[in-house]
C-alpha cells in the first residue's frame, strides 16, 4: 500500500520505517523544515538540543531495541538519576531514602506517610485499578493535605497547570515506575541521553526510511485530508508554494487531535468528539547556554 503520513515526530517517523520494513510505500509530510516534533533539535554551540529536554529511563526498552536495531547503542550516554526538590530558599536532593529522611518541607510524620506512598506505588501498586481513580482522589485517601498541598499537588501543578485535579492515578504509577525500571545489563544509571542528541535517532530513521523506498518531505504542511467515499484517498499538501494533491491507499494522522479535526473535518462523530474533548495544555522551555551549571542536579522541581 502506498500511506501519507502526516507528522515527522517521533510516531510519524517510527510509523513510516515500520511500514517500510513490511513492504508498504510510506510517505511522511512534515510541516516544519526538519524532523523531530516535540523531541525536534536546534543547533548550538556547535552541537544539537533538543527544543524540550529529553532522555531515556530505563523502562523504555523499546526504544532501547530500536536503538539496537539501528547500530545506536554505543551513543548512548548513561548518567545517574539527579533529582531535587526546591523548597524554602534551598535544594534538597531527593534520589535516596536517606535523603527523605533531610527532607525538611515535610513534618517527620508526612515525611513517613510520603515514604510509604511512595514505596507502595513502586514496590506493590499495580497501574490498571489506578486508571479509575484520579491523582488528586487517591494521594488525599491514602496520604495526608500537608504531603499532597507542599509536594504531590506542587508537582502536579507545575506541570498540569489548571488541570492538576484531572490527572489519572496511572500516570503518576507511571511516572515513579519510570524512573525505577529494571536495571538494563547491571547498569546502576537511571537516565540516559543520546550522543549528538536525539536528531541522532531521527536522522538514522530517515536514512533507513529513504533506503526501503519511502519518502520524506519536509517544510509540507498537510492541508487536508482528501476522502472519497467515507474513506481517505489521499492528502492536499503545501509544498514549495504549491497546493499538491497526492493520491494515497490510506493516511495516518500524528498531529495533536486539534489539528487532525482540522485535517479531516469528515471523521465520524463520536470519533471527533473524543478528539474534540481532549484538552491540550501549551508548554515553553527557556534554553540557557552556560558556562557553568546552574543547579547542583539535573531535574529541580520547585514545591513553591
Ligand atoms: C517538555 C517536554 C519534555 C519531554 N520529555 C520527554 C522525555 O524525556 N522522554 C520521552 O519519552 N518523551 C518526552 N516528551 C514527550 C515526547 O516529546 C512526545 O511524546 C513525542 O515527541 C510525541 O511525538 P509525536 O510524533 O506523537 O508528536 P509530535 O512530536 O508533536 O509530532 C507531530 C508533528 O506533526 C507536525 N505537524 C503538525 N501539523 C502538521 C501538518 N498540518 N502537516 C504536516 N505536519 C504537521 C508537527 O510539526 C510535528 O513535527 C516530552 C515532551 C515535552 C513537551
Amino acid at each position: 500500500m502506498r500511506i501519507g503520513i502526516v507528522g515527522g515526530g517521533a510516531a510519524g517517523v517510527m510509523a513510516a520505517y515500520r511500514l517500510c520494513q513490511a513492504g508498504h510505500q510510506a510517505v511522511v509530510f512534515e510541516a516544519e523544515p526538519e524532523l523531530g516534533g516535540q523531541a525536534g533539535t536546534f543547533p548550538i554551540a556547535g552541537t544539537r538540543l533538543e527544543r524540550f529536554y529529553h532522555h531515556f529511563f530505563h523502562s523504555d526498552r523499546v526504544a532501547f531495541a530500536l536503538l539496537e536495531e539501528l547500530g545506536l547503542n554505543d551513543r548512548l550516554l548513561w548518567a545517574p538519576d539527579r533529582s531535587a526538590y526546591f523548597w524554602g530558599g534551598r535544594v534538597y536532593p531527593f534520589v535516596t531514602p536517606m535523603d527523605l529522611l533531610r527532607f525538611r518541607p515535610l513534618s517527620w510524620p508526612s515525611r513517613l506517610i510520603f515514604g510509604l506512598q511512595t514505596a507502595y506505588l513502586l514496590f506493590a501498586a499495580r497501574w490498571r485499578p489506578l486508571e479509575r481513580i484520579t491523582a488528586h482522589e487517591w494521594l488525599l485517601k491514602w496520604g495526608t493535605h500537608e504531603v499532597y498541598d507542599r509536594v504531590w499537588g506542587a508537582l502536579l501543578r507545575s506541570k498540569f497547570g489548571g488541570y492538576a485535579d484531572r490527572v489519572s492515578m496511572a500516570w503518576l504509577w507511571g511516572k515513579l515506575n519510570a524512573r525505577r525500571g529494571k536495571s538494563l545489563r547491571g547498569r546502576k544509571e537511571a537516565l540516559a541521553y543520546l550522543d549528538g542528541s536525539f536528531q541522532t535517532l531521527f536522522d538514522a530513521l530517515a536514512e533507513r526510511i529513504t533506503a526501503l523506498g519511502g519518502e520524506i518531505h519536509l517544510s509540507a504542511p498537510a492541508q487536508q485530508v482528501l476522502v472519497k467515499d467515507g474513506a481517505a484517498q489521499g492528502l492536499r499538501v503545501s509544498e514549495g508554494g504549491r497546493t499538491v494533491d497526492y493520491p494515497f491507499d490510506a493516511v495516518i494522522l500524528t498531529v495533536a487531535s486539534p489539528i487532525a479535526l482540522r485535517l479531516a473535518p469528515d471523521l465520524p462523530e463520536d470519533y471527533a468528539a473524543l478528539l474534540r474533548n481532549q484538552p491540550y495544555e501549551g508548554t515553553m522551555t527557556l534554553v540557557l547556554a552556560l558556562d557553568r551549571s546552574l543547579i547542583p542536579c539535573y531535574w529541580l522541581s520547585s514545591l513553591v
